[in-house]
C-alpha cells in the first residue's frame, strides 16, 4: 500500500508557503499572518520544525485538557476509525449512546441524580450555545436572553450576539434580537464599587435583579454565563453568586445556561465548574475538554424538564454530524482516561498546591502583577502599570503599539520555551490538566523571569 499520508508536505517552508497562499485564518488580518509551523506534540509540549520545544501553558485554545497524543486516546480513535468512521444522527450508535450516558453521569445525572440526563451533540462550542438558546426560547416561549459583557460564547451569528467582548463588534448589528448584556462580578475591577467579595456578590446580584426588573423578567427565556469567565479574565465568581443567579432563575422561571465550553472537563478541578459551588444549571454547554479537540465535538446537556418539552413536539434543530461516531468514541475514551488517571484531581491539586501558591510568590516579586486569581489549571495574571491605581499595563482591546508590553512578555516566555496565552492586559496560565508538578514549576519559573520585561513598563510601585 502506498503511504496513506503521502501528499502531506514534509518540510517547514512548504507548510508555511501553502498556509500563506491558501489558509484563511480566524480573527486575523490575513496579510499580517505568519503562522508558526508545528511538527509534533506530546504530553505537555509541542515542537516546531527547527526542533524547538514549547511547554504549553495555553493548552492551545484552552482545549487540550488531556495533553497531546495521549496513547490510549489515540489508540481508541484509530480502532474506532477502523470499525466505523461515520453514521448519520438518526441511527443509534454505540459510541454516541455511551458518550451521552457518560457525559450525563459526570454532570450529575443518572438515577437519583440532578436531572441532567440528555445530550444534544454538536461539532463545537458555538453551535452548542446556539442550540441552548433555541431550546430555552422554545421551552419558555419567551424572547430574551441575558448574557454578560465580559464573555465569549462563540463565533457563529447567534453566539457572537451573546458574546460581550470586542469580537462581537465586527458582526454588529447581530442578527439574534433580544440579547441583553449585563455586568457579572469582577472584584478586582468592580463595576459596583464593592470592597469585599461578599459585597461584590450582593451588588452584582442586585444589578442583575434590576436588569430583570427593567427588561421584564417574564420576557426573559435564559441567562447564559460562563461560571468562571474564561478568555475575558478568568473571573472566579465570589461564593454565593452562582447560587444567587440560580435563585433568580427559579423565581422568574428563567432557564440557567452554564457555558462550560472552556471551564468544563477538569479545567477548574471539577468535571464542571458549577460543581465547585454545588449549583445545578438547566442546560450545560460543552466542547473543548470533552475530548481535548482530538476530533471536533461539543454539545448541550439538557435537564428532564426541557427535554420533556420536545417529547411530543419536534425539536427544530439538527446537524449532519450531530453525535459523530468517531468524535463520540474519542469522548468515551477521554472521559474513561480522566477517571482512570485521576486527571480532574490532578488539575485541582495543581491549582491548590502548585500554581496558586507559586503565582502568589511571583506576584510579590513583580510590580507589574496587580492580581493573580484562578482555580484548577485556570489562572490569570493581571498586569498593571501601577498597583495602587490598578491602571492596566495595556488598554482594553489593545492592539499594535499599544499592546507592546504584553507582546514582549509573551515573546520572552516563548524564547525561554514556554507558550503562554495572553489577552488584553493579562497572561493566562492554562496548561493541560495532565501537566506534572515538575512541568508546572518549570513553566512558572520561566514566567517569573519573563515578567522582568513587564516590570520595565511600570512606575516601579
Ligand atoms: N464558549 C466559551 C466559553 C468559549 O471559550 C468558546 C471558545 O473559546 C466558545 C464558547 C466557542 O467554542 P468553539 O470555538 O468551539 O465554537
Amino acid at each position: 500500500m502506498t503511504d496513506p499520508l503521502a501528499g502531506i508536505p514534509a518540510d517547514k517552508d512548504t507548510v508555511a508557503a501553502l498556509d500563506k497562499a491558501h489558509v484563511f485564518h480566524s480573527w486575523s488580518a490575513q496579510g499580517q499572518i505568519s503562522a508558526l509551523p508545528i511538527a509534533s506534540a506530546e504530553g505537555s509540549y509541542f515542537t516546531d520544525y527547527d526542533g524547538k520545544r514549547y511547554l504549553d501553558f495555553s493548552s492551545q485554545l484552552v482545549n487540550v485538557n488531556i495533553g497531546y497524543q495521549h496513547p490510549r486516546l489515540v489508540a481508541a480513535i484509530q480502532e474506532y476509525a477502523a470499525r466505523m468512521t461515520t453514521i448519520q444522527p438518526a441511527f443509534a450508535n454505540d459510541a454516541r449512546s455511551e458518550a451521552a450516558r457518560l457525559i450525563s453521569e459526570v454532570a450529575g445525572g443518572g438515577a437519583g441524580g440532578n436531572g441532567l440526563n440528555k445530550v444534544f451533540f454538536t461539532n463545537a462550542g458555538a453551535e452548542a450555545n446556539e442550540n441552548a438558546i433555541r431550546m430555552a426560547r422554545l421551552h419558555t416561549g419567551r424572547p430574551k436572553v441575558l448574557a454578560t459583557y465580559r464573555s465569549y460564547h462563540g463565533g457563529t451569528h447567534g453566539a457572537i450576539g451573546l458574546t460581550g467582548d470586542p469580537r462581537r463588534w465586527g458582526t454588529e448589528p447581530y442578527i439574534t434580537p433580544g440579547v441583553v448584556h449585563f455586568w457579572g462580578p469582577y472584584p478586582y475591577r468592580s463595576a459596583f464599587h464593592s470592597s469585599s467579595p461578599e459585597q461584590e456578590c450582593e451588588r452584582a446580584l442586585a444589578h442583575l435583579r434590576d436588569v430583570l426588573m427593567v427588561e421584564g423578567a417574564q420576557t426573559v427565556a435564559a441567562i447564559i454565563l460562563e461560571p468562571v469567565v474564561g478568555t475575558n479574565g478568568i473571573l472566579v465568581p465570589p461564593d454565593g453568586y452562582l447560587a444567587g443567579v440560580r435563585e433568580l432563575c427559579d423565581t422568574y422561571g428563567i432557564v440557567l445556561i452554564s457555558d462550560e465550553v472552556m471551564a468544563g472537563f477538569g479545567r477548574c478541578g471539577e468535571w464542571f465548574a458549577v460543581q465547585h459551588w454545588d449549583v445545578v444549571p438547566d442546560l450545560i454547554t460543552f466542547a473543548k475538554g470533552v475530548n481535548s479537540g482530538y476530533l471536533p465535538l461539543g454539545g448541550v446537556i439538557i435537564n428532564d424538564a426541557i427535554a420533556e418539552t420536545f417529547d411530543q413536539r419536534v425539536y427544530p434543530g439538527g446537524l449532519t454530524y450531530s453525535g459523530h461516531p468517531l468524535a463520540c468514541a474519542s469522548a468515551v475514551a477521554s472521559i474513561n482516561i480522566f477517571k482512570d488517571e485521576g486527571i480532574v484531581e490532578n488539575a485541582r491539586r495543581l491549582g491548590t498546591d502548585v500554581i496558586g501558591p507559586e503565582l502568589a510568590k511571583i506576584a510579590e516579586r513583580h510590580p507589574s502583577v496587580g492580581e493573580v486569581r484562578g482555580l484548577g489549571v485556570f489562572w490569570a495574571v493581571e498586569l498593571v502599570k501601577d498597583r495602587n491605581t490598578r491602571e492596566q499595563l495595556v488598554p482594553y482591546n489593545a492592539s499594535g503599539a499599544d499592546a507592546k508590553p504584553v507582546v514582549e512578555l509573551a515573546t520572552a516566555c516563548k524564547q525561554r520555551g514556554m507558550w503562554p496565552m495572553t489577552h488584553f492586559n493579562r497572561l493566562h496560565v492554562v496548561p493541560p490538566c495532565t501537566t506534572t508538578e515538575h512541568e508546572a514549576r518549570e513553566g512558572l519559573a520561566i514566567l517569573d523571569e519573563a515578567l522582568d520585561v513587564a516590570d520595565t513598563y511600570t512606575g516601579g510601585a
